[in-house]
């Protein structure tokens, strides 16, 4: 393996980020031995020069489909690749590594996690072991690393996803970490990167492409279908914001953390904004008229979303997730009122 040196610029913007610009020179002294994976497993084109993507197999993670259940992707620049999440077993992120060998001879310099969960990240250690790129996630991924849901999950994926998860399987940390947003430069290319969370997990972010304006959403932006909500800490309000920052950006191809990418971006966009939008104006309405959950979500007009994927499985969880969050709000406001009084 050959030594490389990262000479990327960052910008970075935002508040309480740590940041280190390594210039590692440190691998593997041996190349790990991963088994070997039997999936079929490509990268493939967005249409955009330079962009491509993993579309990973439906499902949750098994024996067929050998943990490929999400999507990564990356960004061939003249300085470097840029990846985007690494999948869900070591093996499957030497796959990566191997698939975009095929394509560029540029190093991998940065990986963007969208979010610290199994199926996008236990591919990290490949990239660590193999490579000297720098992992970046949002700050709060720490939530999850300590989390007895981080381990019981270990547990589990050892067993389901045997022989490709093991006792060498390890949580990879990020190198760096943000806040709110960042912005990466490689060569031609510009990377924002926005938390938009918590939404899904407590370090949900996106990361736009300039040029060519390709979207990674990671898991909190799909196609088509309700997304969801029902989640403890989910905070619709931050998750809307970040998405008014990214369609500023007018992305135009969209790969979402699941499913197939979509030439539509700020179709689905618009559509997760406006799902957000209707059910918490409706749930606070609700919550401002002490109007129980149960009647709300009966008097609450839901036939835009009927028809649509995913409704029956979340809505109602999500709606009263947002119904949640929106007494919150208040007890929030009630309380700073009660301090502010002398
Ligand atoms: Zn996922």
């Amino acid at each position: 393996m050959t030594q490389i040196k990262n000479t990327l610029t960052i910008f970075l913007i935002g508040t309480s980020m740590a940041l280190t610009i390594a210039s590692r020179t440190v691998v593997a002294a041996s190349t790990p031995n991963y088994p070997d994976i039997s999936v079929p497993f490509s990268a493939e084109s967005v249409n955009i020069p330079n962009v491509y993507y993993f579309p990973g197999q439906s499902g949750v993670p098994d024996q067929y489909n050998e943990g490929f259940t999400s999507n990564a992707g990356f960004v061939v620049t003249n300085k470097g690749v840029i990846v985007f999440d690494a999948l869900g077993t070591p093996s499957l992120g030497a796959a990566m590594l191997r698939e975009i060998r095929k394509i560029t001879d540029q190093p991998v310099t940065h990986i963007v996690v969208s979010h610290y969960h199994a199926d996008h990240i236990y591919g990290l250690q490949a990239f660590r072991d193999l490579t000297n790129a720098e992992i970046i996630a949002q700050g709060s991924t720490s939530l999850y690393i300590n989390s007895p849901d981080a381990a019981e999950r270990l547990r589990q994926r050892k067993k389901s996803l045997a022989p490709w998860v093991d006792d060498g399987t390890r949580v990879i940390l990020p190198d760096l970490t943000f806040k709110d947003e960042m912005f990466l430069t490689s060569g031609n290319y510009r990377f924002s990167i926005f938390h938009a969370g918590p939404a899904h997990a407590p370090g949900d972010s996106m990361m736009m492409v300039e040029p060519g304006n390709v979207l990674f959403s990671g898991d909190i932006i799909q196609n088509g279908r309700v997304p969801f909500l029902n989640s403890p800490q989910v905070d619709t309000g931050k998750w809307m914001q970040a998405i008014e920052k990214v369609k500023k950006l007018r992305p135009v191809v969209l790969i979402p953390g699941h499913g197939g990418a979509s030439q539509h971006a700020m179709d689905a966009l618009n559509f997760t904004y406006d799902y957000l939008s209707f059910v918490r104006d409706r749930m606070k309405s609700a919550v401002d008229n002490w109007i129980p959950f149960e009647d709300a979500y009966q008097q609450t007009d839901w036939s835009r979303y009927e028809a649509l994927p995913a409704f029956e499985a979340s809505n109602k969880a999500n709606a009263y997730r947002v119904y949640l969050e929106m007494e919150q709000a208040v007890l929030d406001l009630a309380n700073t009122h009660l301090t502010q009084k002398p």
